[in-house]
């Protein structure tokens, strides 16, 4: 029988993880306050984040010790399976090796928990009680819910109104492990209050629901902490267990990865899967392809400017460099929520900006197609983010089928697809195209009055 599955032993789980910025040639430029202009110190972030967060943020230190508390938490999904596709291979027609790194089969169905663990933990040790956090996609609800609920902690989210009303079933879970769901905007903070009044029929943006965390943070630090999903520097080091655990896996059966790819939102599965293996590919003197798949429906880093812009619409946090396409883009309403988000990842920007890995940005038309291809033929039901990946994953495999090479391409499956509306979207052929004009995103760059960011 062929083997399918590359599985490590619980005691194989990485100790430290991988740091990214030890290695960047090209540091990312400073954060700057929202009124002057000018650079502040990371330190302003601990009005919401932790010491040891905030350190993770700025430090250049290559390995960071994972703490026990953690890695024994981690054992409870982990380490992931490395899977190889031959299903969709034999489906394809293709003589490339596709793998699939299996942060679906968390217990929370996506590679969110390997943060929000984390970030709970060193909440709870600096005191705090209560964690908040918005909650665009579902996914990352479950995960703030589940961390938090398992180190003691309350936690509250701000949930965008339009995943409140579509993720029903993740609002129930999410109160099973002790969550306060607030639909967002609210009447419970200034911020929401504020926009309730002037857009009272709006289903929600992540950039106001960030805003009502925070001013809830501000508003009691000494008891509540902020903890985030994507877009910092300490999400992108928690994630690197992904591809730390990926080496140890190929290495196991002799082989390396050519491409690598993986769905980009604000792109901390992309980190999370790529960054070791930028590493280790300069390490082994190894030419690997990194490619971030985004949507068209919101092109952050194919059509986006690199500048500084707004994380929330509260302007509670100073502003960060990053692609962007406005802080007030307002990305249609794809089902892949958490694909909807004005900018990039802080790493993952500079990173682009030095080329370091390709983008393709996709259809949410095309993306169904695409993870339809996943489930019928290995029978898993993708999250919305991984039916993009797909699209990438495809065009490559058949690339191999065109030329004859036997590459060897993985993809991060950072997500299982929701029962009952993720079958019932890949069935259907009335899929309607969701994107902006050049028009509206430049209309929308145009109104930003941020710095840019020299090159
Ligand atoms: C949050 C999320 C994303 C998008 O965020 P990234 O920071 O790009 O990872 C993609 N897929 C799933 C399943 C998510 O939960």
């Amino acid at each position: 029988m062929k083997q399918r599955r590359i599985t490590l032993s619980e005691q194989e789980i990485p100790e430290y993880w991988y740091n990214i910025r030890a290695d960047m040639q090209h540091p990312s430029p400073p954060y700057l306050d929202c009124q002057r202009f000018e650079p502040v110190e990371p330190t302003v972030f601990g009005d919401f984040f932790p010491d040891e967060t905030v350190e993770q943020m700025s430090t250049k230190k290559r390995w960071i010790a994972i703490p026990d508390a953690v890695r024994t938490a981690y054992s409870l999904w982990r380490p992931t399976p490395l899977q190889r596709a031959y299903e969709l291979e034999k489906a394809l027609d293709t003589p490339a090796k596709i793998y699939f790194k299996n942060e679906a089969g968390s217990l929370t169905n996506s590679h969110k928990i390997n943060t929000a663990f984390p970030q709970c933990y060193y909440q709870k040790e600096a005191g705090c009680k209560r964690v908040v956090s918005e909650v665009g996609s579902g996914q990352w609800g479950l995960s703030l819910c589940l961390a938090a609920h398992y180190y003691g902690l309350t936690s509250d989210a701000f949930m965008v109104k339009l995943s409140h009303l579509r993720e029903q079933y993740n609002s129930v879970l999410m109160k099973l492990w002790g969550g306060e769901i607030c639909s967002s905007p609210s009447r419970s903070t200034q911020v929401g209050q504020h926009y309730h009044d002037k857009y009272p029929f709006s289903t929600g943006v992540l950039g106001i629901a960030i805003a009502e965390s925070l001013e809830m943070t501000v508003k009691n630090r000494s008891e509540i902490g902020y903890v985030v999903g994507s877009i910092f520097g300490h999400v992108d080091i928690h994630q690197s267990i992904i591809g730390l655990e990926m080496i140890k896996q190929f290495e196991k059966i002799g082989t390396s990865p050519d491409v690598v790819i993986s769905a980009f939102g604000s792109g901390s599965a992309f980190a999370g899967t790529c960054y070791p293996l930028m590493h280790w590919a300069k390490e082994n003197q190894k030419n690997i392809r990194f490619i971030a798949v985004e949507s068209s429906a919101c092109p952050t880093l194919s059509k986006g400017e690199y500048r500084y812009d707004y994380v929330d619409t509260g302007a509670f946090m100073p502003l960060i460099p990053m692609y962007t396409l406005g802080s007030s883009f307002e990305a249609p309403p794809i089902f892949a929520g958490n694909m909807r988000y004005h900018g990039a990842g802080i790493t993952a920007s500079r990173l682009l900006k030095n080329k370091a890995f390709e983008v393709v940005a996709v259809k949410n038309t095309d993306a169904v197609k695409g993870g339809y291809r996943l489930a019928s033929s290995e029978g898993l039901l993708p999250a919305y983010s991984t039916c993009y990946a797909m699209v990438a994953v495809i065009q490559e495999a058949l690339k191999c089928r065109e030329s004859g090479e036997e590459k060897v391409l993985v993809f991060c499956l950072d997500g299982l697809g929701d029962l009952s509306a993720g079958a019932t979207a890949l069935l259907s052929s009335t899929f309607q195209l969701l994107e902006p004009t050049d028009e509206e995103i430049q209309q929308s760059l145009r109104s930003l009055q941020t710095p840019q960011i020299e090159a």
